[in-house]
């Protein structure tokens, strides 16, 4: 049987297992086949029971925040499960259904049920909503880190400085990929009602989401793309990161994070390859300090702090500088509506925003500068927070992921030390357009926008 570390596994409900007619995998947060080591957990139990393995997908409509961008793009990735899950006999039963609902029911003829893990509220109720009404046991296996989140730190860090010793202390020993398990029982011949992923834009369509956000330009879903862009930045950026990483005219940085945010390719084995590539030390570590470190003191902030996703979970510092500062002036305060058309006097802010909407994706650097903008340029801060959360979830293909609370965070202090105080921003550190100057051609950038 296929042995995991044991801090990845975590037994959600006391029941036991029953002699029921298969076993069932509920994917949620890890939508792909390849290294899905919850996936893999379920076959070894399936082959163990010597009974055929269900996947179930529950997709609803009604996820927060999630448009037709979202969906095109995950459904896509979907597709692609189907494919390779049957390919090795296992049936993907995907139901338009809350998931927690759909995994219950088809819990009822299963021997047990295996999930991933995901961090976010909504997933986390989710989950105890099925552990405590399943009759067979709900076993979770967290598969989105290199370091599960509570063998990392059992407490909210303060910044990467403290979080980052503990990680490194702990991640060779989780930096390994697991091989994969063939099922023995086929499931193909088991009968399910399942939404049809042939023609993706037809199945969004039929689901009757928000489509007032259009498909990324240039961005398709998928672990098959994910894998072809890991290769690339192997290939040809990773050496070329630490120098160009933050320069947005060109193209230089992984552009995994919707396919890290969908789960559709896990951190693990790009970790592990980035790890063992031909590139300098320097490249190598300053991108897994953002895949590891940076990634996952996100998920250290969300799974700890009930209040990630709002004004509330800024540190006690910036919440008191911030307030001190509610009532200074603002040189420019625009409404929700000319911030998402992109109508403001800054040519470089327009552009990040209008790569947003178009792309699905604003390049890392222009999200630290397009955020402490909206901070200067909105009446409150609280709003402001808002108002950025509210942006980076509607157009960023990886949004409503913990990296984004934690970034539009950061940008009102969150990870940070205290600066030197000045108006409207208190102590929370500052940015202006000569920085951006100093450190890429900005109007070529602009230029590069208005091309797409
Ligand atoms: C205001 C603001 C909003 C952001 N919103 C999001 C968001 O919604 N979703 C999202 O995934 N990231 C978000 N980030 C973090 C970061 O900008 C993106 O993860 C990064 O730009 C993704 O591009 P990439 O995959 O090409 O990154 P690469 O530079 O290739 O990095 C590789 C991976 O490391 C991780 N990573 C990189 N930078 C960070 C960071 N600063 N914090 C945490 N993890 C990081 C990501 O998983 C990324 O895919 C935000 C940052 C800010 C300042």
């Amino acid at each position: 049987m296929f042995v995991l570390p044991e801090e990845r596994v975590t037994r959600l409900n006391a029941a036991d297992v029953a002699d029921k007619r298969y076993v069932l995998y509920w994917m949620q947060s890890s939508q792909r086949t390849n290294c899905n080591m919850a996936l893999e957990y379920a076959v070894s139990w399936a082959n163990k029971l010597e009974k055929p393995l269900v996947t179930f997908f529950g997709l609803t409509p009604r996820f927060p925040k999630a448009n037709l961008r979202h969906y095109t793009f995950m459904l896509e990735g979907m597709r692609d499960v189907e494919a390779e899950l049957k390919s090795v006999g296992v049936k993907l039963v995907v139901q338009n259904v809350s998931p927690e609902l759909g995994a219950v029911a088809l819990s009822e003829d299963a021997c047990l049920t295996v999930t991933d893990r995901g961090y976010l509220k909504i997933l986390r109720r989710w989950r105890s909503f099925a552990a405590a009404q399943m009759r067979v046991p709900l076993v979770q296996v967290e598969d989105n880190v290199v370091v599960p989140v509570e063998v990392a730190s059992n407490k909210e860090e303060y910044s990467a400085a403290t979080l980052r010793p503990k990680i490194h202390k702990n991640r060779s020993r989780f930096l390994q990929v697991p091989e994969r398990n063939m099922p023995k029982r086929s499931s193909l011949g088991l009968r399910f009602d399942s939404v049809d992923l042939a023609d993706v834009d037809a199945a969004v369509s039929r689901l009757g989401v928000d489509a007032s956000v259009c498909k990324a330009k240039g961005f398709q879903g998928g672990s098959s793309q994910a894998e072809k862009r890991l290769d690339d930045y192997l290939q040809n950026k990773l050496a070329g990161y630490p120098a160009s990483r933050n320069d947005p005219t060109v193209d230089f940085t992984s552009n995994l994070s919707p396919y890290l945010h969908f789960g559709q390719i896990s951190p693990v084995p790009v970790a592990a390859q980035v790890s063992d590539a031909n590139a300098p030390a320097e490249a190598k570590d300053a991108f897994l300090e953002e895949l590891i470190v940076r990634r996952e003191l996100a998920l250290n902030y969300v799974y700890f702090s009930g209040n990630y996703d709002s004004f509330a979970g800024l540190p006690n510092w910036a919440k008191l500088t911030l307030t001190k500062h509610q009532a200074d002036a603002r040189e420019y305060d625009y409404s929700l509506e000319a911030l998402e058309n992109a109508q403001t006097h800054d040519p470089y802010w327009n552009a990040a925003q209008t790569q947003m909407r178009l792309t699905g994706k604003m390049h890392g650097y222009m999200r630290m500068y397009w955020g402490k903008k909206i901070l200067e340029w909105t009446k409150t801060a609280p709003e402001a927070f808002d108002v950025a959360l509210f942006l980076n979830d509607k157009y960023e293909l990886d949004g409503r992921d913990p990296n984004g609370y934690t970034g539009v965070a950061w940008c009102f202090g969150k990870h940070d030390r205290p600066w030197r105080e000045r108006p409207v921003f208190g102590m929370v550190r500052y940015m202006n357009a000569n920085g951006l100057k100093r450190k890429f051609d900005a109007d070529k950038y602009v230029q590069t926008v208005k091309q797409l």
